[in-house]
């Protein structure tokens, strides 16, 4: 089966969070499944030089406003790779993937990722190239045009299947419909029926009405949508189609997360020599300025600080974590209020609090190897990944019941630690208190050294790796081909 994935990011040619990891990782759990995905993508700068064998597969002429070309290569990984090099809309000195340096969106994001669209859909139909695929995996708005190029392709009839992924559904590709003639959609594309959203046009929007089926990355995010509450406007549009949208869970990296075998971490570990752990929390209690003692519970946060990911909940609720005298180390960057709050944590509590402001991938693997415990106390979680790492590296996870949180860690009540099933401690509602209260028990856990270390080892033995969400992709593109070809 031959598979193209839609992406605006990949990991490790371009990444700003969890879309990147999954079309960076999907592909490659695919290919033992006989499946041979490629990976469409914007050729941003830095992005061609980091790919090995690159040929140029076809002129893509009069691109939206430019000349461009497809080009096509490999990462050091294996992963197949398919650059649409248009200097006239990926190019740029400063800024990043969506935003300028001024952190607004580019203001020409609609041809940007209109362009990305277009050369999917052309791709899908067999126009670019020699390759083209049996299924189309859309990722995020940025992808959600080629539904409406093939929905309006004169040869629809004989598109591929689709499979629409949305990563997170706070973002949803708004713009003026006066865009619509540049990104070369008929007029019937603004009706109601279309991809009109309260009188914008919305990229998502027509990857929602047009992909054949459409998943999201957790069975309970895939639920949650559906309501008013967490579906952002589209739970409507999400309800109609609800038989047909799926919840699959991300996997993660495991060869770049291994506590046995991470470059980062000073004294490696496994889930049966769970000791040596500890010389991790001494090394990072001493790096951050933390008392070190083996025997207080050191709290983590790896995350964007944003109200998204519910730690204004955290700083209210740090009076009862500091009460319990465990300590708290926090990396991340984000709201500058959340910031000053957390950093002023800190100067109030020096050896008990440790606050690094700024984006440290080395940093982050040293706290999940050193931290007792990752905190996440999300508001809305599509997925996540912190906790999966947290998992793995035996950091148990205390989260908001959300989302892909609320599938992936199951709590330490009394039932789940009797049969041995707990991997960390869950909270729910999402709010200060019970935030507080989910803290006070992870600390009497902690204190109970054999529980404790029950639940460290069956985290660390859950299977967090890509191979069954590969699986269950397989099964969803084999659903796809087989009712389309019905
Ligand atoms: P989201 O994609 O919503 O930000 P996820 O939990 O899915 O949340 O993924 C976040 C990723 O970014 C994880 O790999 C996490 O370790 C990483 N990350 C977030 N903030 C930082 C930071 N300040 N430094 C290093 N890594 C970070």
């Amino acid at each position: 089966m031959r598979v193209l994935f839609v992406s605006s990011e990949c990991y490790p040619l371009a990444k700003t969070g969890g879309l990147a990891d999954v079309a960076g990782a999907l592909p490659l759990a695919l290919a033992p499944l006989g499946v041979d995905a490629r990976v469409l993508m914007p050729g941003y700068p830095g992005v061609r030089d980091q790919l090995i064998g690159t040929t140029k597969v076809a002129s893509l002429p009069g691109l939206f406003g430019g000349d461009a070309t497809l080009v096509a290569g490999t990462t050091v990984a294996g992963l197949q790779v398919l650059l649409i090099e248009a200097p006239h809309l990926f190019t740029r000195s400063t800024g990043g993937l969506y935003l300028g340096p001024d952190g607004t969106d580019w203001p020409d994001n609609h041809l940007r990722f209109g362009a990305l669209s277009w050369v999917g859909a052309a791709i899908a139909m067999g126009r670019v190239g020699t390759w083209a695929p049996d299924l189309v995996h859309l990722h995020d708005w940025q992808a959600g045009l080629t539904a409406a190029y093939l929905r309006y392709d004169r040869e629809a009839a004989r598109a591929p299947g689709t499979l629409l992924t949305i990563h997170n559904l706070a973002f949803q590709g708004l713009f003026p419909p006066a865009t619509r003639a540049s990104l070369l959609l008929p007029s019937q594309a603004l009706d109601v029926d279309g991809m009109e959203y309260w009188g914008q046009l919305s990229f998502l929007k027509a990857g929602v009405q047009w992909s054949d089926r459409l998943s999201t990355v957790s069975p309970t995010y895939a639920r949650e949508i559906l309501t008013p509450n967490e579906g952002m406007g589209f739970d409507g549009l999400l309800r109609l189609r609800a038989h047909e949208l799926t919840g699959i869970v991300n996997g993660i990296d495991d060869s770049v997360w291994d506590p046995a075998n991470d470059p980062h971490v000073g004294t490696p570990y496994t889930s049966r020599k769970l000791a040596a752990k500890a010389a991790n929390k001494a090394a990072l209690q001493h790096e951050l300025g933390l008392e070190v003692r083996a025997e207080t519970p050191l709290f983590s946060v790896v995350s964007r600080l944003t109200t998204q990911k519910g730690l204004d909940l955290l700083v209210a609720a740090l009076p009862r974590l500091v009460a319990t005298g465990a300590q708290l180390v926090v990396l991340g960057t984000g709201d500058p209020t959340l910031e000053a709050g957390f950093v002023a944590a800190s100067v109030a509590h020096p050896g008990q609090v440790a606050t690094v402001i700024g984006f440290d991938e080395a940093l982050s693997h040293r706290i999940q190897a050193g931290a007792d415990a990752v905190v996440m106390p999300s508001r809305f979680e599509p997925c996540g990944l912190t906790q999966l790492y947290g998992l793995r590296y035996g950091t148990l996870p205390v989260v908001a019941r959300v989302g892909g949180l609320a599938d992936t860690v199951i709590d330490a009540n009394e039932a789940a630690l009797r049969d041995g099933v707990a991997t960390g401690v869950q909270f729910s509602p999402v709010e200060a208190d019970p935030l507080a209260v989910a803290i006070e028990r992870t600390v009497d856990l902690f204190r109970d050294r054999t529980a404790w270390q029950r639940t460290q080892r069956r985290a660390m033995s859950r299977d967090v790796g890509w191979d069954v969400a590969a699986g269950r992709y397989l099964s969803l593109y084999q659903e796809i081909l087989a009712h389309r070809s019905r």
